[in-house]
């Protein structure tokens, strides 16, 4: 398991620090509620980095709730409130503890990342055969449900087949995780596009209530979760633009940066300029989708 450098969660009062991942920070409430809170870090090539990225954790928080409503109609959401202690106000939702179905419900409408790496081998991507002569970043004739299973912190999911999904949870539940998530991703991506994002692909978690409803939780398609490209710069062939990303990623790989990839060392502070940029990049994504000004 790599060392992710993820710092330790600030104590908040009157709740219980239950998990930090790499970006959000998950407390018990006395309530037997979840307090969800998402952080300004941003990693990038496996490593969270040492700079924050400011308001980060707010803007896709707000992303996240938005998306929430859109899709209201298609599946319910394990959100409660808002309301939430004053020092994580804006970036934190209080959520129904749910128990989680151990799948990452992944949807893809195109082709790239371990997905494209299983299909230049198999021309499969999770036991789903898919047309020949297709590249990096094309558009998939349909969108696919390509389920993964949660690796520990640091590790990467593993892609596995809709069969092993039925073994893990049973065929009713495995075929209604791959009817909403397919259904949810669909409704997405058009929205996306049609503000001029390309939600190429995104992954989604649901849990089960106690009276056995299925919802959604966790975060859902911001790009911590999901791929966002710019729709206009789009052309298939080669790795897309990050709409996130890109800015980090292309300084950390410059000359400038000094930062070997392939030393294993973690990557050196960001630029002011370039945390600037980021931030940019995370109002705008959030300006389009939603239409409000952060
Ligand atoms: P990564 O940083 O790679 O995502 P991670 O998944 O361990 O690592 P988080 O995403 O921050 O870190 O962890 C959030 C945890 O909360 C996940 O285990 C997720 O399955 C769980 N979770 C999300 N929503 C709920 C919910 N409503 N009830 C119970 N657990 C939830
Ligand atoms: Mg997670």
């Amino acid at each position: 398991m790599a060392d992710l450098n993820i710092p330790a969660a600030p104590a908040i009062e009157g709740a219980e620090h239950l998990h930090s991942g790499k970006v959000r920070d998950l407390y018990t409430l006395p309530s037997g509620e979840l307090l969800m809170v998402a952080s300004d870090r941003i990693s990038a090539y496996d490593f969270v980095l040492d700079t924050t990225i400011p308001d980060k954790g707010e803007i896709l928080t707000r992303m996240s709730l938005w998306w929430f409503d859109q899709l209201r109609e298609i599946v319910d959401n394990h959100i409660v409130s808002t309301d939430v202690p004053d020092s994580v106000r804006g970036r934190a939702v209080v959520c129904e503890r749910l128990e989680m179905f151990p799948v990452e419900c992944v949807a893809r409408g195109y082709l790239t990342g371990s997905g494209l790496r299983e299909y230049d081998e198999t021309g499969e991507v999770c036991g789903l055969a898919l047309p020949a002569g297709l590249v990096d970043g094309s558009r998939l004739p349909g969108a696919i449900f390509t389920p993964a299973t949660k690796a520990a912190v640091g590790d990467h999911d593993e892609n596995v087949s809709f069969e092993a999904v039925v073994g893990e949870v049973g065929a009713d539940v495995a075929e209604r995780l791959r009817d909403l998530t397919l259904r949810v991703y669909t409704r997405a991506e058009e929205l996306a596009r049609e503000r001029g994002i390309i939600l190429a692909d995104t992954k989604f978690e649901f849990g089960r209530r106690a009276d056995g409803t299925t919802v959604l939780a966790d975060e859902v398609l911001t790009p911590d979760s999901s791929r966002f490209w710019p729709a206009a710069e789009w052309t298939p062939g080669a790795p897309q633009p990050s709409f996130d990303k890109d800015v980090v990623r292309g300084w950390l790989t410059s000359p400038a940066s000094g930062w070997d990839r392939t030393s294993g060392e973690a990557p050196p502070p960001l630029p002011v300029e370039v945390v600037e940029r980021t931030r940019a990049r995370y109002v705008e994504a959030y300006e389009l989708l939603t239409g409000q000004t952060f």
